[in-house]
């Protein structure tokens, strides 16, 4: 297979590269980022067998040892694609490239593409950036921290009729809190919990028990003392205490809070989880050039299974 753009120097991709590519050089992209060992040569996704044959009129491959057929996109979450394989990794790249993430309606009018088109691809890519992170301990120094998000309550215009919004009974229960627990020097995981003392059997899970922790003062935290040497910094004294502190997840909190004001204005409900894993996936990844994480986010996306949530997303009517 001829090398169209990705040689193995310049592992990247930019809009205007993919503009200026055909169909078949799209599609040729995506046979280098899934079978990368065999540099782009198919694979039989059942048998593991290299020989295949190649039925170029309909971008098939059958598998010469168990007739299996497939595609470049079969068992994975691009399976059952809506877009061409230019407009699909234009979208990915218009995806990538959005340090506050980028609202699916923007995809949309940006590629000229159903609104849904857009809606289901955006979350496919999110879901393919959280795969990155399943099973990742975290150990050395980790920061923890909560935040909250949802569940805002409007004041009544008159006074008279406004309620006090810190009482639980005048709250709406949507609120949920995004733990975020940052490795200094490391990756991050995330995880959406009702209150942050509910947090710990996660991080019992996540972080090696001979882990450093810096948390805040919030009593939440409390019970972290009994499974690590957790350090505290309280930030009502000041923001960072003899070297402990939590400025990481701080700034994770505020991408995610730029993505909520500037991109998605509400970010909560049965989404949260999504959006917090994808502003994880862009702190993580931030010194990486643009182009280059969109390979990555290929990469990822070609070697993650069929979405459970948002394969058959269509036919279900939804
Ligand atoms: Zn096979």
């Amino acid at each position: 297979m001829q090398h169209f753009l990705l040689s193995a120097a310049a592992r990247t991709l930019s809009l205007k590269q993919v503009f200026r590519m055909t169909e078949t050089e799209a599609y040729e992209t995506f046979c280098q980022l899934r079978w990368i060992d065999t540099d782009g040569e198919a694979v039989c996704p059942k048998c593991g067998c290299t020989e295949t044959y190649n039925i170029t009129s309909r971008r098939r491959f059958k598998c010469v040892a168990c007739h299996h057929q497939f595609s470049v996109t079969s068992g994975t979450i691009f399976a059952s694609r809506k877009l061409s394989f230019v407009d699909l990794l234009a979208a990915i790249v218009i995806f990538v490239n959005g340090a506050k993430g980028v609202s699916a309606l923007q995809v949309s009018r940006d590629l000229c593409v159903q609104y849904k088109t857009a809606f289901v691809l955006s979350h496919k890519l999110r879901e393919a950036m959280a795969l990155e992170a399943a099973n990742r301990s975290l150990n050395g120094i980790v920061e923890i921290d909560g935040a909250y998000f949802g569940g805002y309550v409007k004041p009544e215009n008159e006074k008279a009729d406004r309620k006090d919004r810190r009482l639980v009974a005048n709250q709406t229960g949507k609120r949920q809190c995004v733990v975020v627990m940052r490795e200094r020097g490391g990756k991050s995981l995330t995880f959406i919990v009702r209150n942050e003392g509910d947090a710990v059997p996660y991080v019992r899970d996540h972080v090696g028990t001979l882990a450093t922790i810096h948390a805040d003062e919030g009593t939440g935290w409390d019970a972290l003392h009994a499974g690590w040497d957790t350090k505290r910094v309280n930030h009502s004294v000041q923001f960072m205490d003899k070297g402990v502190c939590t400025n990481q997840a701080e700034s994770y909190f505020s991408r995610l809070r730029r993505m909520e004001v500037g991109t998605h204005h509400h970010i909560a409900g049965p989404y949260l989880n999504a959006y917090a894993g994808e502003a994880s996936w862009r702190e993580d990844n931030r010194r990486i050039a643009n182009g280059s994480q969109a390979v990555l986010v290929i990469e990822s996306a070609m070697a993650s299974p069929v979405s459970r949530t948002w394969a058959g997303y269509w036919q279900r009517g939804a």
